[in-house]
């Protein structure tokens, strides 16, 4: 099992006398590293079950590592959030190490769904939706809490099923709205909108259309809704 986390690695402290300073420079290493005893128990084999159990989820352990998602990933390049990086989640999940993955609680969930990383990913693993499912598992064990990226989510459902067509600016402005200021998707969010309405990608005109037949699609659209464990706009 390779190492990945540094925190497993306990430092040894050597006493003065021990140290080897050659010309004001510490070259004594540390040859007495000791990995920390690792349980198998430390795994949730069920883990990556739940995620593909999730729709878009199967193609999970598709994934061979490759690293293309992350390195064509805006977020992880063009906004500079190293962090963030879908490769390692999707391993993550894959063996099952929950508490690793919680250490990325505040980061999954900013995938901003370019799917950049689907075109790409040469396994035809749905990157995307992979990267929300681990989110929404995370969240619906407890492991981690609600989020932006969630409550983001929960106003796209209520949006699109009121009327079956998404309203784009109502949905912008009621989430950009409603989030505190301080928090940091807030300037992300906005700033994202203001690009995307100057690009002319979202709709801005204040007449709201319906779908056809709604009301009966509508009761389709909640039963797989729940069926699937999402909070429905019931
Ligand atoms: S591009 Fe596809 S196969 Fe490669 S690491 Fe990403 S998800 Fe895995
Ligand atoms: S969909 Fe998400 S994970 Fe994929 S490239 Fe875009 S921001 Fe990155």
């Amino acid at each position: 099992m390779p190492i990945h986390e540094k925190n497993l690695i306990e430092k040894e402290d050597l006493l003065e006398k021990e140290k080897a300073v050659v010309d004001g420079v510490d070259v004594s290493g540390r040859w007495n590293t000791f990995i920390r005893e690792r349980l198998l128990s430390d795994y949730h084999e069920d883990f990556v079950e739940e995620v593909k159990s999730l729709p878009g989820g199967r193609t999970v352990t598709n994934c061979w590592q490759c690293g293309t998602c992350t390195s064509g990933c805006c977020l992880h390049t063009d906004y500079g959030l190293r962090e963030f990086n879908p490769r390692y989640f999707i391993y993550l999940a894959q063996i099952g190490n929950v508490d690793e993955l919680k250490k990325y609680g505040d980061v999954i969930w900013r995938c901003i769904s370019c799917n950049k990383c689907v075109e790409r990913c040469p396994k035809g693993v749905k990157v995307e939706e992979v990267v929300h499912n681990i989110d929404e598992v995370l969240r619906r064990r407890g492991v981690t809490e609600d989020t932006p990226g969630s409550r983001w989510d929960r106003t796209y459902l209520d949006n699109i099923m009121a009327t079956g067509v998404l309203d784009e600016l109502g949905l912008t402005l009621k989430y950009v709205r409603a989030e505190k200021p301080e928090d940091f998707t807030r300037g992300f969010m906005a700033r994202m909108a203001v690009k995307i309405i100057r690009n002319g990608n979202i709709r801005t005109g204040p007449i709201r259309r319906r779908t056809r037949g709604w009301k009966k699609m509508k009761k389709v659209a909640e039963d797989i809704l729940e069926r699937d464990g999402y909070a429905s706009a019931k």
